[in-house]
């Protein structure tokens, strides 16, 4: 049966021809799902009933419904805890920066990725999410807020590159001018680095932002907070990436968590200092989210002051992420791992 929340224009034409329907009725269903983001069949009015009640039989469809949110009162970020249909919880962060409206969408149940200091990843992957429950997030929050998103960040719950066909299928969707008709430059995936999806990513015609979840500068010491550097080493990752940048033109942003003690030293600037020179890259220093069941903790300020300073020294572009919504649950994974339990 076909998914109709994850199905493409082309897609939506060719299923309602045959069921025997006017071409032009794709286009109004199509803007139905994506840009009203009705619930249903009946809220469709301008569509024959005759034709939702056989939709109703041939292509069901159930959207995630918001279980809770909550809105920090420091900056207005709220965080939403999604029901899916098969009862399972997924997260998105809904932020208000200067240039627009962001989420952080989540690309799977879970993740199987295994990083150290990530609450996302303690229980596993579940599964991965279709591409129309990966964009159910945004309409969902765009619609609940009542304000047009113009950016999107793949920074969620979930490894997007393991999920690789439904996050491209997303990205097209996404950007499709009949539906959110959101700009390729306004989206940035994240990946903890799967040289064989990046090199294939490259390959899409898609000039969206890539980042790089790095970490640490060298092999050893990634392994030791993220497990997939035992299978991809620096020596791949990097090229590839590089690959991504010849290929698209988009900057590519390296993401560092700065843990205390574990990736913060002065010799660890110098060495991503050096890993990182000559290249068009912005480094993103994040103060770790401190995950209560691992023993990290967070750089102070005056060292990541101090840390950002080595790079620069190296001209490399850093920026230190302002840390959001810090009153609300904070971590990636916090607020659905507490209504797992
Ligand atoms: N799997 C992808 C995308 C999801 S994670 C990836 O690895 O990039 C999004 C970002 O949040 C990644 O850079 C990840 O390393 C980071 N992250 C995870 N847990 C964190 C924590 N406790 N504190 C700070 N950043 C964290």
């Amino acid at each position: 049966m076909i998914d109709i929340l994850s199905a493409d224009l082309g897609e939506v034409k060719a299923f309602v021809a045959a069921m025997g329907e006017k071409p032009f009725r794709a286009g109004q269903l199509y803007r139905w799902l994506h840009v009203t983001c009705a619930d249903s069949y009946d809220e469709m009015t301008n569509l024959p009933a005759s034709f939702r009640e056989k939709m109703k039989l041939e292509a069901p469809f159930l959207r995630a419904q918001i279980e809770t949110f909550q809105e920090s009162r420091e900056d207005g970020t709220r965080k939403y805890l999604f029901r899916l249909p098969d009862n399972n919880f997924v997260e998105s962060v809904f932020m208000r920066y200067h240039h627009g409206n962001t989420v952080c969408v989540s690309s799977q149940v879970g993740c199987r990725m295994g990083c150290r200091f990530c609450a996302s990843t303690l229980d596993g992957l579940t599964r991965n999410l279709t591409a129309g429950e990966i964009l159910g997030q945004i309409e969902q929050i765009q619609k609940h807020v009542g304000e047009r998103v113009s950016n999107v960040v793949v920074m969620g719950t979930g490894e997007p590159f393991d999920n690789y066909d439904n996050l491209v299928r997303f990205i097209r969707l996404l950007t499709d001018e009949n539906g959110l008709n959101i700009s390729q430059r306004s989206i940035t995936v994240s990946t903890c680095g799967l040289v064989p999806e990046i090199l294939k990513f490259s390959e899409e015609g898609l000039a969206v932002n890539l980042a790089l979840s790095l970490h640490a500068p060298t092999d050893e010491a990634r392994r030791e907070i993220m497990p997939i550097a035992n299978k991809y080493a620096l020596s791949e990752v990097m090229p590839a990436m590089d690959t991504y940048f010849r290929k698209t033109g988009r900057r590519l942003t390296f993401e560092y968590a700065l843990i205390k003690d574990v990736n913060d030293s002065d010799e660890t600037a110098q060495q991503l200092g050096r890993l990182l020179k000559g290249r068009n890259a912005l480094v993103n220093l994040i103060p770790v989210n401190p995950v209560v069941e691992r023993n990290f903790h967070e750089t102070d300020r005056a060292a990541t002051e101090a840390f950002k300073k080595k790079l620069e020294k190296n001209g490399i572009h850093v920026t230190i992420r302002r840390e959001m919504g810090r009153d609300i649950d904070g971590a990636c994974g916090q607020l659905r791992k507490r209504y797992m339990t």
